[in-house]
């Protein structure tokens, strides 16, 4: 789901009635009942689905989901995390899945849960890391052993856009909190194709409530194959619904594939618990930590000396994305994965990222008129907190420094300490870090994988490859198409202009804010080439750079005291990350020969993968800012937990998309 009209999903617009109750004006319906919303979330969903009593039973280590249509204000989010922790076994996990297509403005989020002084706990999370930009698609929210998937657009096709097309994957729902406004008052939120969704997204004997008792919503859940039950309803309320999945009903053919299901890899024939993540850049260090989040055991080997030696060893990393006006996997991706990445380091490392704010200046007409099409998009979202536009003056104000150029200002955005953000997140009692450790060799066998590092061998269930153009080493992922990109980084002393500067500025290259009395401004772009000495003539090119942009501190920069480190980075072809599994080439070829006659063939589902090996590479120059998105998505594909990305984006991501596509050409990958 791809879906960025900017009028497609307008903030809720609440009416505040007189005792403090918010009332949604499309609607004219509660949010809640102005008896207690909370007792009512709490007797409706929470006992009707049993879920004190399931979520005591669960083992150790277990994953449990709810699926919610209608997130409104939260408020059952918050009920079900608060009996979670009162409730679940401490390692068990819960996943919260909400579909939302007018979401409240935080301003009205927050006032609403204001009424509930005795959730403040879990509230005051939420509000901090509530997204400044809702926009359409998927937004993931880490709380702990908490996750919420916050899904904004029409229920339906919200939920639609989660399918993977592998019952197995699909199926994590066991718990359904049905919350959209009355039936009467919003037919389309009970429409068939939710209750097919619904049913489709279901674990076998999963269970629903929901307050209304509507003939429609009766035989909508019949029709799906749930068994239903009338309860009698709250308060005043005569009745209500619960009710469980008897059967799970053979997708109808229009849900089967609709196309081929090149993505699905095979499940390993073992449960994973150990993994091993080869490199220990931001790319491994964000994966080994969202696994050893999920209980798993990791060991990283870092063939440098310490973690973030290579291209994320650089002294700052910005925070940067390129918004897009329109619809497609960049923009978005990059949309989501800087809202995500913003949340991310103020949780896991606020100590080395310094949120100063970022200017992201237009330099020329061309990069005006798109930054004036993005503004115009974060107009009608409201997402000032997230980015702004700005004229020159402005600009000026907020940077400290005279500028030419208006542009976005981003002012949750900064720069990071990439060494120590590395290492920060690889301190965890579930994550070995080995350093000077460089893996010699990959051997998969039926027992999971085999590495050599040095003399000694490790045995592992799973493998994540995060060694950038070190992929090229092994064979199974010597074929992912991989392009180096030398870039230089020039640093310089301080002057006392520049010292002045209090935000990132980025337009043709960038300039950092002064950290110990040094600036960092570049980067050089040299495709296809390997070597990492720095040079001077590079040096130069950064200083015309920063000439362009501010030419009074280029002049401050003298040329014979400039340092710097060059490095080398990876990036794709179309510059989306690789994030998922990885393909065994000739099985793949073999598999889907049948797209090189017809790439609309539709061909049913094999599964040519390296059982248990995953990658994730290829972040370019955007690493900081897409690692944390796409390590989340690796790890769930390792632990076959619910995406945190649309299925679109899946795609967009998979490291066999290039393949998929050269064979639909009729080209050789
Ligand atoms: N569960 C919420 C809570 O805890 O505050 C209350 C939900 S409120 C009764 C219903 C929600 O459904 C509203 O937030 C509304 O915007 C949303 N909604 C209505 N129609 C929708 C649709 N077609 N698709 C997605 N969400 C919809």
């Amino acid at each position: 789901m791809s879906d960025w009209d900017p009028g497609a999903h307008p903030h809720a617009e609440i009416v505040w009635r007189d005792d403090g109750q918010p009332l949604s004006q499309a609607f004219d319906d509660v949010y809640f009942s102005s008896a207690s919303g909370l007792e009512e979330s709490r007797y409706v969903f929470l006992q009707q689905n049993r879920l004190a009593e399931r979520w005591r039973e669960l083992p150790p280590g277990a994953r449990f989901a709810i699926g919610e249509t209608g997130f409104g204000t939260g408020l059952n989010f918050l009920a079900a995390w608060q009996l979670w922790d009162q409730t679940a076994p401490a390692d068990a996990r819960l996943h919260f899945i909400s579909v939302e297509k007018y979401p409240l403005r935080s301003r009205d989020l927050s006032r609403a849960l204001s009424l509930w002084p005795e959730l403040a706990p879990f509230s005051e999370q939420l509000l901090a890391a509530y997204p400044p930009l809702l926009a359409s698609g998927v937004h993931r929210l880490l709380f702990g052993r908490v996750s919420l998937t916050l899904v904004i657009g029409e229920a339906s096709g919200a939920l639609q856009s989660l399918r993977l097309e592998d019952s197995a994957r699909d199926r994590q729902v066991d718990a359904w909190f049905l919350d959209g406004f009355a039936p009467a008052k919003n037919p389309a939120m009970w429409s068939s194709d939710l209750f097919q969704e619904i049913a489709t997204l279901s674990r076998p004997g999963a269970s629903f409530a929901t307050f209304t008792c509507a003939g429609l919503v009766k035989r909508g859940l019949q029709g799906v194959g749930f068994d239903i039950e009338k309860a009698p309803g709250f308060g005043h309320k005569r009745e209500m619904l619960r009710g469980q999945l008897s059967a799970a009903p053979e997708a109808p053919t229009r849900f089967a594939y609709s196309t081929t299901p090149w993505h699905l890899p095979g499940r390993p024939g073992r449960v994973v618990r150990r993994v091993a993540v080869i490199g220990a850049g931001i790319s491994g260090a964000s994966v080994a930590r969202a696994l050893a989040q999920r209980g798993l055991q990791v060991s990283v080997f870092e063939r440098g000396p310490h973690a973030g030696a290579g291209a994320s060893g650089n002294d700052q990393g910005i925070l940067y994305a390129k918004l897009s006006p329109k619809p497609g996997p960049n923009g978005d991706f990059n949309l989501h994965a800087l809202l995500f990445a913003l949340r991310y380091y103020r949780e896991f490392c606020p100590e080395a990222f310094h949120a100063c704010g970022m200017l992201q200046l237009a330099q020329d007409e061309k990069e005006a008129a798109l930054q004036a099409q993005v503004a115009e998009r974060l107009r009608h979202q409201d997402a000032g907190a997230l980015a702004r536009p700005v004229d020159a003056r402005e600009a000026s104000e907020l940077a400290g420094l005279p500028l030419d150029f208006g542009g976005l200002y981003f002012p949750g955005s900064g720069w990071l300490e990439p060494r120590r953000v590395c290492e920060s997140l690889l301190r965890h009692d579930r994550i070995q870090l080995y350093c000077d450790s460089g893996v010699d060799a990959l051997e998969g066998g039926e027992d999971g994988w085999q590495l050599r590092v040095g003399t000694t061998n490790h045995s592992v269930d799973a493998v994540v490859v995060c060694s950038a153009t070190g992929m090229a080493q092994f064979g199974e992922t010597a074929a992912l198409p991989l392009n180096p990109i030398r870039g230089q980084v020039s640093r310089a002393a301080a002057g006392e202009h520049s010292r002045r500067l209090a935000k990132v500025l980025c337009g043709e290259g960038y300039l950092t804010p002064a950290a110990d009395d040094w600036h960092s401004f570049g980067a050089t772009f040299k495709l296809r080439e390997t070597a990492t000495e720095t040079r001077e003539t590079e040096h130069r090119e950064n200083l015309e750079m920063l000439e362009a942009m501010l030419p009074r501190v280029a002049r401050e920069f003298a040329p014979q005291h400039l340092g710097g480190r060059a490095a080398v980075r990876a990036a794709t072809p179309d510059y989306l990350p690789l994030a998922g599994p990885v393909p065994d080439w000739e099985a793949l070829e073999e598999s889907y020969a049948g797209l090189r006659r017809n790439r609309k063939q539709l061909i049913p589902r094999t599964t040519p993968y390296h059982p248990g090996l995953f990658v994730l590479g290829g972040l370019g120059s955007r690493g900081f800012t897409y690692a944390p998105l796409a390590a989340e998505a690796v790890t769930a594909w390792v632990t076959a937990e619910p995406m945190p990305l649309d299925s679109g984006l899946v795609r967009a991501l998979h490291p066999a998309r290039f393949a998929i596509r050269a064979l639909g050409r009729n080209r050789r990958h």
